[in-house]
């Protein structure tokens, strides 16, 4: 059985002192965090002051991007290394808006992915095809080839500690989001890519969460889809009591 995630992705959104107080709400209630991988994405600034404020806690922290250099001269960019030394055990890779809004590429990504796992990090490699894509029949085409192109190079023993996002790009930010139906349809598609890829053994083993307009109210219709193991949230994971319900919802989906 596979252990849920579920992971929030905070963008460019809270300060230091906005990030404690998010926190703060999170481990107020007491809600039982132990029975799902519960992930906070922050931005860099805020990243050691969450993993201070989470020390006492099963939250984990995790990057939002990083460079696949060790060092350099990269203006405005992170290593791994320096993302783990701020408290990060995960990173997230190839959201989509670092794909449309920065331009990164599946080489980029590929990079990118190698480096983390290099320095003992857990990548959440993002895929997911646009509206255009999925009107025009090629959202499988798409993920397969963000899938070959991120993972390239990877063996069996490393794609097993991968976490993959399947995020379709209209749903996030977007309010809109896929139904259970196409949820389970494109994580099954994806695991049986990642079967041919890497065995079925490790498919079996990768969590694939979905990522778009996750909220309470839909969350646990999500997560009880047989492939689906987790999500990745945007939006409602910036409010304390949303994200603690959608954590609940992993706990009821009850995969572990
Ligand atoms: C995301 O940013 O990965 C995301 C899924 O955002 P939202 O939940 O807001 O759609």
């Amino acid at each position: 059985m596979r252990k849920l995630v579920i992971a929030g992705n905070w963008k460019m959104y809270n300060t230091i002192s906005q990030a404690q107080d998010l926190i703060g709400g999170l481990l107020k209630n007491g809600t039982d965090m132990r029975k799902v991988d519960v992930v906070v994405a922050p931005p860099f600034t805020a990243l050691r002051a969450v993993y201070d404020a989470t020390a006492q806690s099963t939250i984990q922290v995790a990057a939002q991007n990083l460079h696949w250099a060790e060092s350099g001269a990269f203006t405005g960019e992170i290593s791994a290394m320096m993302a783990k030394e701020a408290g990060c055990k995960w990173v997230i890779i190839g959201h989509s808006e670092r794909r449309q809004l920065f331009g990164e590429t599946d080489d980029q990504i590929n990079k990118k992915t190698v480096a983390a796992m290099a320095a003992g990090l857990k990548p959440i490699l993002c895929v997911g095809e646009t509206l255009q894509e999925r009107e025009a029949g090629r959202t499988f085409e798409v993920l397969f080839r963000q899938l070959e192109g991120g993972l390239l190079g990877v063996g069996s023993d490393a794609a097993a500690k991968i976490t993959i996002a399947y995020e379709p790009v209209w749903a996030i930010g977007t309010g809109k989001t896929a139904t259970h139906e196409q949820a389970q349809e494109a994580h099954a598609k994806i695991r049986e890519k990642l079967s041919l890829m890497f065995g079925a053994q490790t498919a079996d083993k990768m969590r694939i969460l979905y990522g778009g307009s996750v909220k309470p109210s839909n969350a646990l219709e999500l997560l009880s889809c047989p492939d689906v193991d987790g999500a990745l949230v945007g939006g409602a994971s910036l409010k304390a009591q949303d994200f603690l319900d959608i954590i609940e919802a992993g706990v009821k989906a009850g995969k572990v």
